[in-house]
């Protein structure tokens, strides 16, 4: 397979590759992702979930997203990593934690979403995009 995109977690049990390049990438401030991640905001890209080989064991938590649809994390049960999510909204699509790739340089942002429950302590990029919640149609 050419990739054009590789990654893996923190033990390097989870190893990952894309053969398509990402359709959509943002930043998403909600509080679930806050959670998950520990951090301000979850950087996450989508690519085709066909294009994408992985190898090693992920396990997926599950929750239900205000729309009320699942939404699937899915982590490295050794390390803790988490590398990618599910979102039963967008089939077809597989989200990738940006600070996962071997060069997480590649990950360029398009939006900030769920902006309404970022935090005061979160800066983000005044010229990307803003949604309260989801953008429409994503
Ligand atoms: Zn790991
Ligand atoms: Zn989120």
């Amino acid at each position: 397979m050419n990739a054009i995109f590789k990654g893996g977690c923190l033990c390097g049990a989870v190893r990952y590759q894309s053969s398509a390049a990402p359709v959509m990438a943002g930043n998403c401030h909600c509080r679930d992702c806050q959670r998950a991640s520990g951090g301000a905001y979850a950087p996450t890209l989508f690519a085709p979930t066909a294009a994408v080989a992985i190898d090693g064991e992920v396990r997926y938590f599950e929750v239900k997203g205000d729309s009320g649809h699942a939404v699937s994390r899915g982590f490295c049960p050794r390390c803790g990593s988490q590398l990618f999510g599910q979102v039963e909204v967008m089939p077809g699509l597989l989200a990738i934690r940006a600070g996962t790739l071997d060069d997480p340089g590649l990950y360029q942002p398009a939006i900030d979403l769920y902006t309404a429950r970022a935090q005061s302590w979160d800066f983000m990029d005044p010229t990307l995009p803003k949604f309260p919640e989801m953008p429409p149609h994503a």
